[in-house]
């Protein structure tokens, strides 16, 4: 078997070790004579594996105790309802901060529910949303419920490089793509929310990572499953949880932990992130079209500036074992999602493969 480097956006890969324990376990968990896949959400067992995700990324991310951890459903998606339905508690408005197409989408879903109003975007760049806004206290207003924002931009490969200063107002901040890749002060932040597909787990499984002041306060209208209250109360469990991703999220928290938590995280991002920004810096064949104050760690974006040859870098890089590098569809172009799980072998094949590719491609007008 021969597994290949996926720069998939996510999906994306999974740790060797992860799933190699997963495999181990995979036929009986424990002595309990059953996968996990196969037991009930109401057993000692699996009531086990919730409990230790949950205190895994409370000591991975030191999650304040005034903060409750939620194993939901619904993707980041759904977030981008319930966020609204839950916390345009007060004044019923809302500011966000638009910085790509998920921030943009979370914008339109809650101005269903309330007066939201685009405080910054960088929607106007050339390219679009090659940068992040920059804000300032007093862009947001200071009867807002909340401000929200994408701290790493998936599509576009830039992450925000501060933290917006939004005085009292409480910050939400959808961090799918940049999860448990690096420390980060939880208490900055009102709530954080992730679809686990990315940094965690299998798909199915979405992290909230709430501060308790703000559970309670629902539209009488909220439906039950999007209710932060219901799923606190239920301990994630008012229904039958994603059991086995909430597993598999318990094996990476565990993973990272063991190799010296978010800090060697970062350590091992930085050093994987640099070595292709680095070669893109020194080299006129690719261009990387994003600001590079905000260069994303996790999503890096570049284009050969010929359609053409974009398409044909694609194709050979998959048939070279190297998957999944191609752009997002409203982008064009390459993105390489290098992720908690690539290896840094995965970027230095994918370094190797692009400078191979440019010396056997000249372009015409070279
Ligand atoms: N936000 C961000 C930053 C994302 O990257 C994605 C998915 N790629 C989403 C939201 C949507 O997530 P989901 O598919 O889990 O609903």
């Amino acid at each position: 078997m021969k597994r290949v480097y996926n720069f998939s956006a996510g999906p994306s890969m999974l740790p060797l070790e992860v799933l190699e324990k997963a495999q181990a376990e995979l036929l009986c968990y424990g002595d309990c004579g059953m996968s996990v896949m196969e037991m009930s959400h109401r057993t000692p067992e699996f009531e086990a594996i919730l409990n230790d995700a949950e205190a895994a990324l409370r000591k991975l991310l030191d999650v304040p105790q005034n903060y409750k951890i939620l194993f939901l459903q619904g993707g980041a998606s759904t977030q981008f309802a319930s966020v609204p339905l839950n916390l345009l508690s007060e004044h019923k408005c809302a500011d966000y901060i638009v910085s790509g197409q998920f921030s943009k989408k979370a914008y339109l879903e809650a101005k269903k529910y309330g007066d939201i109003a685009i405080a910054a975007s960088s929607a106007g760049a050339t390219p679009t949303f090659s940068t992040v806004p920059e804000t300032k206290r007093s862009d947001f207003r200071p009867d807002a419920d909340y401000v929200h924002m994408c701290f790493n931009n998936t599509i576009y490969g830039t992450k925000f490089h501060y933290i917006p200063d939004t005085g009292n107002i409480p910050l939400v901040a959808d961090m799918s793509s940049c999860i448990i890749s690096e420390p980060i002060d939880v208490s900055k932040f009102a709530l954080i929310y992730a679809g686990a597909q990315k940094n965690v787990a299998p798909a199915g499984l979405t992290l909230v990572i709430v501060r308790e002041d703000l559970v309670g306060n629902a539209r009488p209208d909220t439906p039950a499953m999007l209710d932060y209250k219901e799923m606190v109360e239920n301990n994630s469990m008012y229904n039958t949880p994603p059991c086995f991703a909430i597993y598999m999220a318990k094996l990476v928290f565990e993973w990272i932990l063991s190799i010296g938590g978010l800090e060697e995280m970062k350590r091992r991002n930085e050093k994987k992130a640099s070595l292709l920004y680095d070669y893109l810096d020194n080299q006129s064949y690719y261009t990387a079209p994003v600001d590079k104050k905000c260069r994303s760690m996790m999503n890096v974006v570049f284009v050969t500036g010929d359609a053409e040859l974009d398409k044909k870098f694609a194709k050979e890089a998959s048939a070279a074992g190297l998957k999944n590098l191609k752009g997002h569809r409203s982008v064009g172009g390459m993105r390489a999602s290098i992720y908690n799980a690539m290896p840094y072998e995965g970027v230095e094949a994918l370094v190797a493969f692009m400078k191979k590719f440019a010396s056997e491609n000249p372009k015409l007008d070279a």
